[in-house]
């Protein structure tokens, strides 16, 4: 392998410096001239794509319509809301001048975009008719960070989408909040293969304003947990800030219950945290952009007909539907074009020489675990097919899985949880009253905090009904009565 084409450290190593070289390596992004913006290249750019298609369907077919509202924000519009200008004021970033000109009012570069649909959905809610309203856009938001940035991972600016709605009850705010994260789940879980847990974030880690936030939570290699998408009910906070009311059946005058809801670029970090080994990104086939790549391996001398063999079988499973490369470069060997296609992730390769030609047959290669398997009958090969490429996503998702079992660990009072923090990864379970100074206890002891409050005991996807169920025992830090299962983690 090339020393410039190959990862050259290991995942396990160096997880920043392999999470480094694969973005750039296997074409996703490139550094900005502003420290913290990055370039989507086009590799990139169809992760981001297939996962807005996936979720935009899903939430089109539930009622969301798509909208659009503008990426400067007056600061009066800001300050309407005292808890969105206190949780986000220091990430703002501000335009002073238009042109030469200094403008009579700051305009924030939207850090998120209530303060400027809010006051429209006041405009457009007149009575319980107009209710639901449900919208989302898609769009870029600027976050100043000032820690450490990397790409995709966290960014100052990051592409979005952002789910705003407005209800006649608390209870309609709360089911949307709960089908938009179950769609997230079904966006992380099944296109992106990657095992999750739903839950609540802790009252003091909420969205600013909020009634309550509930997470994806997703555990990274390095043992870290990821924040794949949240979901906010807002209550009636932000209809009375922005006076966004109704006229119910009765000819009230009632204030709407609004939710907020986003998942964003931060998702392609986590799938190629996830799924990623030290010879680059392994890619679901479910979102790979290529899902198999043909590889003709030739002579001079018969050249041509095993090309021709090779962009049979290509027709043939574009035929099927599938998304395929035929790599014919022949200034590559056929070495280099299976590096190039491993450390971009493709699914699965198949190899034809004069060997597979002259038996009418395949050979091909799984990336995800490597798997070579010569002279398969072509006809079958192309029966089976689908069924190789299902099988892929679900080894991909079954072998996270494991790993996620295998790093949930139970910890019954203060000393145990640093230990277990200390010693591990991942998270550590453990009952909680719900109290932020006993979490404060173990965040000044070791850099990990409660990242998810799960909506059900054995932290498997929730079935959201269940989400709410008492728990027995004391608090495993200071002994009162326990309200939830908490898990710590050292968190993204
Ligand atoms: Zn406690």
């Amino acid at each position: 392998m090339t020393q410039e084409l190959g990862i050259t450290v290991k995942k396990n190593q160096d997880s920043s410096e392999w999470y480094t070289q694969v973005v750039k390596k296997a074409d996703l992004a490139d550094y900005a001239p502003v420290k913290g913006c990055m370039v989507i290249k086009p590799y990139g750019m169809k992760l981001w794509e297939s996962i807005k298609d996936d979720f935009d369907s899903k939430i089109q077919e539930t009622g969301v319509e798509n909208a659009y509202f503008p990426l400067f924000i007056p600061e009066s519009y800001l300050e309407k809301e005292s808890d969105i200008v206190e949780g986000f004021d220091p990430e703002v970033a501000w335009v002073t001048h238009g042109g030469n000109k200094e403008l009579e009012e700051r305009l924030a570069v939207r850090p998120t975009s209530e303060s400027i649909i809010a006051p429209f959905m006041s405009d457009w809610i007149r009575s319980h008719r107009d209710l639901p309203l449900r919208l989302n856009q898609w769009a870029n938001v600027v976050r100043w960070e000032a820690t450490d940035t990397r790409p995709f991972l966290r960014t100052r600016e990051f592409l979005w989408q952002e789910g705003h709605t407005a209800h006649g009850s608390e209870e309609a705010a709360d089911e949307e909040t709960m089908l938009r994260l179950e769609q997230y789940r079904e966006v992380i879980e099944d296109h992106l293969a990657i095992p999750s847990i739903l839950g609540y974030k802790p009252e003091h880690d909420k969205f600013p304003g909020a009634k309550y936030t509930t997470t994806i939570e997703t555990l990274m290699p390095d043992g870290k947990s990821i924040q794949s998408g949240t979901s906010h009910q807002l209550g009636q906070h932000f209809a009375e800030a922005f006076d966004i009311t109704y006229e119910d059946r009765d000819s009230e005058e009632k204030a709407a219950w609004t939710t907020s809801w986003g998942l964003s670029t931060r998702t392609i970090g986590a799938l190629i945290m996830a799924h990623g080994d030290d010879e680059g990104l392994r890619l679901p086939p479910s979102i790979a952009p290529i899902q198999i790549v043909v590889v003709p391996i030739f002579q001079e001398d018969n050249k041509e007909e095993v090309l021709d063999y090779a962009e049979q079988i290509s027709e043939e499973l574009e035929d099927k539907g599938l998304r395929v490369e035929f790599d014919y470069r022949d200034h590559r060997t056929p070495g280099y074009k299976f590096n190039e296609w491993e450390l971009k992730g493709v699914p699965l390769r198949i190899e034809v020489g004069p060997n597979e030609m002259e038996d009418d047959a395949v050979t091909t290669v799984r990336r995800d675990n490597g798997e070579k398997e010569m002279g398969l009958d072509r006809e079958q090969f192309l029966e089976d097919v689908k069924d190789v490429l299902e099988d892929i996503q679900q080894s991909l998702y079954d072998e996270l899985d494991e790993y996620l079992e295998e790093n949930i660990r139970e910890a019954s009072s203060k000393n145990e949880i640093l230990a277990t923090i200390g010693k591990n990864r991942g998270y550590v379970k453990t009952k909680w009253c719900g109290d932020e100074a006993c979490e404060e206890e173990i965040k000044d002891e070791v850099s990990a905090e409660i990242v998810v409050l799960p909506f059900r005991e054995d932290s498997k996807p929730a079935t959201i009904q269940e989400s709410d169920e008492e728990i027995e025992g004391e608090c495993a830090i200071c002994g009162d009565k326990a309200k939830r299962w908490a898990y710590f983690a050292k968190n993204y």
